[in-house]
C-alpha cells in the first residue's frame, strides 16, 4: 500500500464514514447549550444511553444555568445517581453553573480557553460544544477517536491534545466535527476496541491496522471504552 499523507489519510476517512453514516448528530439529548454541558460532564464513564434517561427529570427540575447554579448539591446528587461518579459530577455540575452564571452572564462560553475554565470541563467537552453549539471547527478526541485514528495510521500516540493538533492539521475544518461524531458510530458498530470487524469495514482499503493487524499492539495498548 502506498505511504498515504495525513491530509490524504483524512481525506479518504472523512468520505466513507460519510458515506456509511450520512447523519452524524451527538448521541446525548438536549435542547440548551448548557444542557449539553452537563450531559457530556455526566457521560465521563458512563453510557450515553444511560445519561438520556437521566436527564429529562433533571432538566425538568433546573431549568436554566441560574437554577443549577442554586442548586443543593445533595438534591444534583440524588438525580444523577445511576449515571456512577455522581458526588464528584454533581458538585462539578453546580461550580460549573455558578461560573457560568457569575463570570460569563449566564451564557455558556464560545472560546475553547473559556470553556476549559469552567470546573470539570477538559478540552473533549469543549471541543464537542464549539462544533455542535457554536458551530465552529472541532476535534472532539475521545476514546473512540483515539483508537481508529491510531488503527487507521493518523498517528501512534495517546496524548489527546498532541492527537487534536495532529487531525486539526490532517482534516478539512468544516467535516472534523461530523467526522468525530461519525468516529463514535464506527467505533460503537465496526471498530470496538477488543474485536474490530475490519473485513466489514467501510475504511479497511486503507486502514493501517488491517494491512497489518501488528503494527499498533506495542505502541498503543487497546483502549476500552465507556460505553462498550
Ligand atoms: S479496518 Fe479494522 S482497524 Fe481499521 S478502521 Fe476498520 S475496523 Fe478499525
Amino acid at each position: 500500500m502506498k505511504e498515504l499523507t495525513n491530509k490524504e489519510r483524512g481525506r479518504l476517512a472523512v468520505e466513507a464514514l460519510k458515506e456509511e453514516y450520512p447523519g452524524a448528530v451527538c448521541s446525548l439529548i438536549y435542547k440548551k447549550p448548557h444542557e449539553l454541558l452537563i450531559a457530556t460532564r455526566l457521560s465521563a464513564q458512563c453510557t450515553d444511553a444511560r445519561v438520556n434517561i437521566v436527564t429529562p427529570a433533571l432538566f425538568e427540575k433546573y431549568k436554566t444555568p441560574e437554577e443549577f447554579a442554586a442548586a443543593d448539591v445533595a438534591d444534583v446528587e440524588e438525580l444523577i445517581k445511576s449515571c456512577g461518579l455522581y458526588k464528584t459530577k454533581a458538585r462539578d455540575i453546580v461550580l460549573m453553573c455558578r461560573s457560568i452564571c457569575d463570570n460569563f452572564g449566564g451564557e455558556v462560553p464560545d472560546t475553547i480557553e473559556k470553556l476549559t475554565s469552567l470546573p470539570g470541563i477538559g478540552r473533549k467537552t469543549a471541543n464537542l460544544i464549539m462544533g455542535d453549539v457554536y458551530h465552529q471547527p472541532a476535534v472532539v478526541v475521545d476514546t473512540h477517536c483515539i483508537r481508529i485514528t491510531s488503527r487507521l495510521g493518523f498517528h501512534d500516540i495517546r496524548d489527546a491534545v498532541k492527537i487534536e493538533k495532529i487531525l486539526r492539521s490532517a482534516l478539512d475544518p468544516n467535516e472534523s466535527n461530523d467526522f468525530c461524531h461519525r468516529l463514535v458510530l464506527h467505533g460503537r458498530a465496526v471498530c470496538t476496541a477488543r474485536s474490530p470487524k475490519c473485513s466489514e469495514c467501510c475504511m479497511k482499503d486503507f486502514c493501517k491496522y488491517f494491512e497489518n493487524p501488528g503494527i499498533h499492539t506495542g505502541a498503543v495498548p487497546v483502549l476500552l471504552d465507556r460505553d462498550e
